[in-house]
């Protein structure tokens, strides 16, 4: 199955995908975690994408486009995949059916978590993450046990730098502006599910759940239709 899941940030992307990828087996394609490792890594890509993240800004289309078909390509991405804060902007989401196409392949479906404003605010602002394991937590609605260190390995937790309020309120001004159009473009071919994003981590993932099920239902009647089930 190919998914897109797709939404504001903080909206519970990151937080889904594991949820997804515990029960389903998909891999987890985040841009932002590869942007990520490539900043802490001081690689020419990580001081150039570092330049736009910290400022709220989306890094250059042809950036992350050449990103997304260097990761697809690789053989774990056979049976699929679901990209996470891929594609942002109508350019990158032609590049990708492009990249697609050229395989006879395409995106499933496009999973939109609708969450207003405020609480994506409240959301970033208490999102703390593992700086050793990765590990994400929330300090109120997810907080780990031990104050301000990981529950997993016991390292320190940090603030992303682009978490803080000011950056926040840019990043969220560019989905609306940037982002949130490709909503109709993928309305338009017919494979957008919206689902409610507020309401715990369960809640949202069970709305999500129901929403694959039903394509892992309308997949194997396709194939039992072909003849190939
Ligand atoms: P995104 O990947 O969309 O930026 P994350 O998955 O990182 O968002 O979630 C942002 C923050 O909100 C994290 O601290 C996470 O623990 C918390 N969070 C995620 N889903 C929920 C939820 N349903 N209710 C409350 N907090 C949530
Ligand atoms: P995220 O972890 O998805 O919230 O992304 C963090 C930051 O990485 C964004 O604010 C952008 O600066 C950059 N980024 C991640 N994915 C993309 C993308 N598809 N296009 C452009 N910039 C991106």
């Amino acid at each position: 199955m190919r998914l897109i899941l797709f939404g504001p940030p903080g909206a519970g992307k990151g937080t889904q995908a594991s949820q997804i990828s515990q029960k389903y087996g998909i891999i987890h394609i985040s841009t932002g975690d590869i942007l990520r490792t490539a900043v802490k890594e001081g690689t020419p890509l990580g001081n150039l994408a570092k330049s736009y993240m910290d400022k709220g800004e989306l890094v250059p289309d042809e950036v992350v486009i050449g990103i997304i078909k260097e990761r697809i390509r690789k053989e774990d991405t056979r049976n699929g995949f679901m990209l996470d804060g891929f594609p942002r902007t109508i350019p990158q989401a032609e590049a990708l059916d492009n990249m697609l196409g050229s395989e006879g392949l395409k995106i499933d479906a496009v999973i939109s978590i609708e969450v207003e404003d405020e609480e994506v605010i409240k959301r970033i602002s208490g999102r703390r993450v593992c700086e050793k394991c990765g590990v994400m937590y929330h300090i109120i609605y997810d907080p780990p046990k031990n104050n301000e260190l990981c529950d997993r390995c016991g390292a320190r937790l940090f603030q992303r730098d682009d978490d803080k309020e000011e950056v926040v309120r840019r990043r969220l001004q560019v989905y609306r502006n940037q982002t949130e159009p490709l909503k109709e473009y993928y309305k338009k071919i017919g494979i957008l599910q919206s689902i409610d994003g507020t309401g715990t981590v369960e809640q949202v993932f069970g709305r999500i759940d129901r929403v694959l099920q039903s394509l892992i239902e309308k997949k194997d009647d396709f194939f039992k239709e072909q003849g190939r089930d």
